[in-house]
């Protein structure tokens, strides 16, 4: 089903996706509208096809249901007056980044990934989908630096969502949740699967596995990208 929901258009694809039951949010189906994945990808043939694609860096574009099933996973935290701040580990291209602009149009949202060349295209990316840029409510920021210890000068974060596997939970990133907040996080290093990251407002922490995936690894660049 993942794989049989592409579209000639944007439009096409979110229709296609909600009819085959891969996204049930009308919020998220209209935020994921807003967004033209076209601007995040290389190749146009590739824009509206329901699968991961490269971006390079050795980095990839997840599946658009990928990014659908994350965001209708964290829905319910989004800051209750639509301001506070959300932030995306591993932001890649921008896609999702932008896509939580659009679903909490007040809120500041931070990305952070640790190639300055994937930082520089998702900035371009961003630009060219009229996404305004800049820190605070309402604007998105990408930062450059190693997400495992996320962004601490802007916590606390309602939702954390993280687009790469890392091999355990890091700490940094449970101590940056808001009370409450919720994190969306892949973790394994050969099986890997999703666990849900809940913060209560008492500060109590719950963890609970979702599903198994496929990502790529939240690592140190060097080993992700050798600089030559
Ligand atoms: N959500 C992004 C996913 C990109 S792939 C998208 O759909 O475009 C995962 C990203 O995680 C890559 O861009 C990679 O550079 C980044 N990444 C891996 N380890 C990281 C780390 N330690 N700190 C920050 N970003 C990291």
């Amino acid at each position: 089903m993942a794989w049989q929901s592409g579209g000639r258009t944007n439009n096409e694809l979110i229709t296609n996706m909600e009819r085959n039951g891969l996204i049930h949010s009308a919020q998220v189906a209209e935020a994921m509208r807003k967004v033209d994945r076209a601007n995040y990808v290389f190749h146009m043939r590739d824009a509206y096809e329901d699968s991961p694609q490269r971006i390079g860096y050795g980095a990839t574009i997840s599946a658009p249901h990928m990014h659908a099933h994350a965001v209708e996973n964290l829905l319910s935290y989004l800051p209750e007056d639509g301001a506070g701040s959300i932030l995306d580990v591993g932001s890649g291209s921008g896609y999702l980044t932008a896509v939580f602009h659009r679903i909490a149009p007040r809120a500041s949202v931070i990305g952070v990934d640790h190639i300055q060349g994937l930082v520089d295209m998702s900035l371009e990316n961003l630009r060219k989908d009229g996404v305004p840029l800049g820190s605070g409510n309402g604007k998105v920021q990408i930062i450059c630096g190693d997400g495992r210890q996320g962004s601490p000068e802007h916590a606390p974060f309602a939702i954390i969502h993280v687009g790469a596997a890392a091999p355990e939970i890091p700490v940094a990133l449970i101590d940056q949740l808001a009370k409450p907040g919720r994190m969306f996080i892949p973790v394994g290093e050969h099986s890997q699967d999703i666990w849900q990251i809940d913060k209560s407002e008492t500060g109590q922490v719950t963890q609970t596995k979702l599903f198994g995936v496929r990502y790529v690894p939240l690592t140190d660049a060097a080993k992700q990208w050798p600089p030559t």
